[in-house]
């Protein structure tokens, strides 16, 4: 048993954004499965899953609804131990014909959300002395595919954020990682059409799309035991996608 699984060894306290569908829902059953105590948030309703996990309305846009969101998380489970801040969305378009609003939407969820999430998070986790915090970003940071300015600066911020933010709660055993998906097979890239997805699977090495599973297992992995030592890290799930040639 390594050392910091000693005091929060059991089940943990893990809250996943954006956990009603996609990669985010894929979480929540990885660490449902685990044995842990989940609960996601989404803007819209969530539906009941009926596994013991707690769904919570919560737009991460709206600090009020955040805050109401980890407090009933503490009543229900306690404080949060695990944070998977993964609500995410896009609005593409070329610079030319993105206005401000299609710029500051994608920023306020994706980056700005997960600023918000991960400060409210933090505040317990330096009293518990443990804490993992795993961002998912997305090779969109790397690659800066043409229509994602807004979307690409949003997961980009997300490293350098990661970064800083390992090394202020280092001290505390608290780590924070950076998933980078590729393409893979949700709601968010049907708008994309089966054209442009065959387009982008073909620039993927491993040929395929992922599936949202294989986003939890790397997530799962970044909040395990055996992820002690790992902060301040970018993990690509990404097929090999991102990688130079
Ligand atoms: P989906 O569109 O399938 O799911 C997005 C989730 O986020 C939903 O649960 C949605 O629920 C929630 N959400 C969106 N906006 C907000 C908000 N403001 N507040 C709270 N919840 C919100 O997306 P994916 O599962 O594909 O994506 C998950 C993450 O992975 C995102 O950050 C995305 O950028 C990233 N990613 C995805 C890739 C892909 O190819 N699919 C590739 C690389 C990264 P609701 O709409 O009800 O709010």
């Amino acid at each position: 048993m390594s050392e910091e699984e000693a005091p929060g060894s059991g089940p943990r306290v893990v809250l996943v954004t954006g956990g009603s569908r996609g990669i985010g829902a894929a979480c929540v059953s990885w660490f449902v499965a685990n044995g842990d105590h989940v609960a996601y948030t989404s803007r819209s309703e969530p539906s009941d899953r009926d596994d013991g996990s707690l769904g919570l309305r919560c737009d991460v846009t709206d600090p009020a609804q955040i805050e109401s969101a980890f407090s009933a998380v503490e009543e229900r489970f306690g404080p949060v131990e695990v944070l998977v801040s993964n609500a995410g969305i896009t609005r593409d378009t070329l610079i030319a014909r993105m206005g401000e609003d299609a710029w500051a939407e994608v920023i306020d969820t994706n980056l700005t959300g997960s600023y918000r999430v991960a400060r409210r998070a933090v505040a317990k986790m330096l009293r518990l002395h443990r804490g993992r915090i795993i961002f998912v970003s997305s090779v969109g940071a790397f690659i800066g595919l043409p229509g994602q300015a807004n979307y690409a600066a949003s997961k980009a911020g997300l490293l350098g954020m990661a970064r800083a933010l390992a090394r202020e709660v280092a001290s505390r055993s608290i780590t924070v990682n950076v998933v980078a998906p590729g393409l893979v097979a949700t709601d968010m890239i049907e708008p994309l059409g089966a054209e442009r997805i065959d387009q982008m699977r073909a620039m993927v090495p491993l040929g395929r799309t992922a599936t949202a599973e294989e986003i939890a297992d790397a997530v799962g992995f970044l909040a395990s035991s055996g992820a002690g030592y790992i902060t301040g890290a970018v993990l690509p799930v990404d097929g090999g996608m991102g990688m130079g040639l």
